[in-house]
């Protein structure tokens, strides 16, 4: 199988292999990916969704989708983690070609060499964005933050970190406070707690806001609690299939690796190769099966997403169906592969065994994998997803 093409590739084939190379060394070593940071911040990889007028590359979201798959493939880690920063600047940008020019100083930010990360995930939380168990309390021209921010990747690198948290102050009507907190404010600590299954790269560690004051300036929106607007939606568009594609990028490396496997492996029982086995011909068609049809689903939404497709209520549904079906598939993919592969690829020194850890990490992101048909069975349903009670 040879590697996908793409239109206006923003990395070289050789930056690749550079960081191919590299990424079993992060893996092991457990620490960030610094010199392939450095190199996606020269080749422009930062600003690719930041609109040309304003010194980016001017890419949708559709064009960011392939350019993540592409680097997914070869370092995993490395596209999930920038991916928080391109987030954020595809859902500004998108914003402001909607109309709403909001958070336009955020992409002037980002092509100023500001990195941008997420602060959303939260124990105890499994409905991000829509509710918090931080809190944000109205202070003199801003607001302050307290709270426990966990799996925050880019930590090392980041200078604003996007996040939310509840006001209670009316108990009535609670708020969400979404904001960007500059790295040199004071009121905050960062906890090292990085030491996972997989995705080991990005260094997604805890923040500890302590009453970390934020101005009015970098605060985004003041949301009531369980609703969503264009910039909450946004961020879903943005992440959904941009997180898709990086585990179908894993998908496609799987699919190579197996493919080489396959025909390079013998058996005494056999006169040719194991690619002339009727089981690992078997295990090599769920791949496919899987991952082309995943494959047309998260490129089909992210391209409706970039050519103003108007699903209303339904565009969460097809997001989070979107990401799930592409995580579930690249699963399944590394999972036969590592079949097909045989024993070899539990090594330590086998980037399938790599691949078989990062992958696993897919069911987390938000929609997680027990939130996603809960998203998708009620917006299907007309079940409105801040109705209470949740169940029953
Ligand atoms: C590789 C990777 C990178 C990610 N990067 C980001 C990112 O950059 N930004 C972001 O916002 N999110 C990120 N996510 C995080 C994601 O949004 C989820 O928050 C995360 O997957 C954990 O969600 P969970 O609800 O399953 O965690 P849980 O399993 O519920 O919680 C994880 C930790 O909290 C403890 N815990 C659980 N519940 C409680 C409780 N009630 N009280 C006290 N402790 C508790 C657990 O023991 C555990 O240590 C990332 C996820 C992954 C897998």
């Amino acid at each position: 199988m040879t590697a996908p093409t793409i239109d206006r590739p923003v990395l070289t084939d050789a930056t690749l292999d550079e960081f191919a190379r590299r990424a079993p060394v992060y893996d092991r070593e457990n620490r960030f990916f610094s010199d392939d940071f450095e190199e996606l911040r020269k080749s422009g990889y930062l600003k690719m969704a930041i609109p040309k007028e304003l010194g980016g590359l001017g890419m949708n979201l559709s064009e960011v989708c392939e350019q993540q798959r592409r680097l997914a493939r070869r370092s995993p880690a490395t596209a999930l983690a920038t991916n928080m920063h391109i987030y954020w600047t595809g859902v500004a940008a998108d914003m402001r070609r909607m109309g709403d020019p909001s958070l336009e100083w955020l992409l002037k930010e980002a092509a100023d060499g500001e990195v941008f990360a997420a602060g959303h995930g939260e124990r105890g939380n499994d409905f991000p964005l829509f509710l918090s168990t931080a809190s944000a309390q109205r202070a003199d021209g801003g607001y302050r933050f307290t709270g426990r921010k966990m799996f925050g990747s880019l930590t090392p690198v980041w200078t604003r970190l996007g996040l939310h948290a509840m006001d209670t102050s009316d108990p009535d009507q609670p708020t969400i406070v979404h904001a960007f907190m500059p790295r040199d404010t004071s009121g905050y600590t960062i906890e090292e707690t990085w030491d996972t299954l997989g995705m080991r790269a990005t260094r997604s560690d805890d923040t500890i806001l302590d009453g970390a004051f934020i101005p009015d300036r970098y605060i985004a929106r003041v949301l009531p609690a369980g609703t969503a607007d264009l910039f909450v939606l946004a961020i879903f568009a943005w992440a959904e299939p941009t997180f898709g594609s990086i585990y179908m990028g894993i998908a496609d490396r799987a699919r190579e690796l197996a493919v080489a496997e396959a025909q390079k492996k013998t058996s005494l029982a056999l006169s040719r190769s194991m690619a002339y086995h009727p089981g690992i011909q078997n295990a090599m068609a769920e791949m496919v099966f899987a991952t082309e049809a995943a494959s047309a689903h998260v490129r089909k939404v992210a391209s409706d997403w970039s050519a103003g497709v108007d699903y209303g209520h339904d565009w969460p549904m097809h997001l989070v169906a979107a990401k799930h079906n592409a995580v579930e598939a690249a699963k399944l993919a590394v999972d036969r592969a590592m079949s097909i592969s045989g024993g070899g690829g539990m090594f330590k020194g086998s980037e399938l065994e790599r691949l078989y850890r990062d992958v696993r990490c897919g069911g987390f992101h938000p929609a997680n994998s027990i939130l996603a048909p809960e998203i998708v069975g009620k917006i299907a349903l007309g079940v409105d997803l801040g109705e209470q009670p949740r169940w029953g």
